[in-house]
């Protein structure tokens, strides 16, 4: 194995799952819903599937779903983008967020990120030999994380080529406040930096949440220098189908595309036109699908503290972290390894996400995306800790 890759081991989530599935416990670790998404994107793949759709589609994805990316992306945030040469689609964000940081950086470019960050991150940024210099969120006295604006523009140097950056935040559930992304963006154009954001929580942001979801490339100076990433996992409850897509200025998107056609050339072919009819749906769906997750964010946050964890209420995503010294706990990774043992449940040890350890260590996260049932079924358990 090469150097460049050898810090990295299985992923976080491979390895709770396999616990989880090891123990029998309820798994709160790995982000995936466990009901399926709307029947009228299920019926539309399973139509492309007996109606021949099964060959390589289009390299950038094909018409009707670029057309639909470009749909919704006015529909919901008055972005404009071409569907013929500003969109792209990719196998899940995952792949979107690899090409893009292949595409963009040369070895020793830096790349500022958040911590926690997405596992995958620190893996492309190695990946392209790209140095990643991260800003750490803390819990703050307003209860939601923020970082210091200090260390924001000290992350920022001559050799910045790009600022990685997800909001709404996993594992935080943080969602990006508008006077943050102002200063993200105004420190992006100061050092001419491209921006690259992993929006796929982007219909997730809950009513109580202190700002609403705002994509980066809104913002004045930012489109012509952001890549927008996004994917129907998340969105449509389907993770496994790995269906995603990046949008930008063509020449952004080009380069993204060039990187792309040699990891996975094209992707899955019956599964474009689902996505494509499920970006459609009425607007009911969005907030219906919302209105669930917050539901369950309620259900799950009430039963924690119940439990006697110290939770950060998230405002959006699938997940929330918890402060476990309340419950006796020194280190999260510890806590989650003994958890399964102690109480049947699994979560994952968000330590793991972070180059300052000691800024996580006694916090771990635990995914909402469950149905009701299973979550009180977990919340009974986490209430009998020893
Ligand atoms: N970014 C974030 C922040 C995520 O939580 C995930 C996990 N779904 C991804 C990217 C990967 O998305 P996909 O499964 O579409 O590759
Ligand atoms: N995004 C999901 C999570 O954060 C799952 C990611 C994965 O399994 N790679 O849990």
């Amino acid at each position: 194995l090469v150097a460049r890759m050898r810090p990295f081991g299985t992923t976080i989530f491979a390895e709770m799952s396999a616990l989880a599935v090891r123990t029998g416990a309820v798994n709160l670790g790995q982000g995936f819903p466990d009901t399926d998404g709307p029947p009228e994107m299920l019926a539309a793949a399973a139509e492309a599937l007996r109606t021949g759709q099964n060959q390589y589609p289009p390299g950038p994805g094909i018409p009707a779903l670029r057309t639909a990316v470009a749909a919704h992306q006015r529909r919901f945030w008055g972005l404009e983008y071409d569907p013929d040469g500003e969109v792209v689609v990719t196998a899940g964000a995952t792949e979107a967020i690899a090409a893009a940081i292949l595409a963009l950086c040369e070895p020793g470019d830096e790349v500022v990120c958040f911590e926690p960050y997405y596992d995958s991150y620190a893996a492309s940024i190695a990946l392209a030999g790209a140095v990643r210099r991260p800003v750490t969120l803390r819990p703050a006295d307003s209860g939601r994380y923020a970082f210091d604006p200090a260390a924001l523009r000290a992350a920022f140097g001559p050799r910045t080529r790009l600022v990685l950056l997800n909001s709404p935040h996993n594992p935080t559930g943080k969602v990006f406040t508008p006077a943050e992304l102002t200063m993200i963006a105004e420190l992006c154009q100061e050092h001419d930096a491209y921006a690259v954001t992993d929006e796929v929580y982007e219909h997730l942001v809950f009513t109580d949440a202190d700002a609403p979801h705002v994509p980066l490339a809104t913002l004045p100076g930012m489109r012509e220098r952001t890549l927008r990433i996004s994917s129907a996992g998340k969105t449509f409850s389907c993770t496994g189908w790995k269906v995603g897509w990046a949008s930008g200025p063509a020449s952004l998107v080009s380069a993204l595309l060039r990187v792309k056609q040699f990891l996975t050339f094209v992707n899955a072919a019956p599964l474009q036109p689902a996505v494509a009819a499920a970006l459609a749906l009425p607007d009911d769906y969005y907030t219906g699908f919302r209105d669930g997750l917050q539901r369950q964010r309620d259900q799950l946050t009430a039963g924690l503290l119940d439990a006697g964890f110290g939770v950060l209420a998230p405002e959006g995503t699938y997940f929330v972290t918890a402060d476990v010294t309340p419950l006796g706990g020194r280190d999260g990774v510890e806590f989650c390894l003994a958890l399964p043992e102690r109480c049947g449940v699994v979560a994952v040890p968000t330590q793991v996400f972070y180059d300052d350890v000691e800024a996580g260590r006694r916090l771990v996260r635990f995914a909402f995306c469950k149905r009701p049932e299973v979550l009180a079924e977990a919340v009974t358990r986490l209430r009998g800790l020893p």
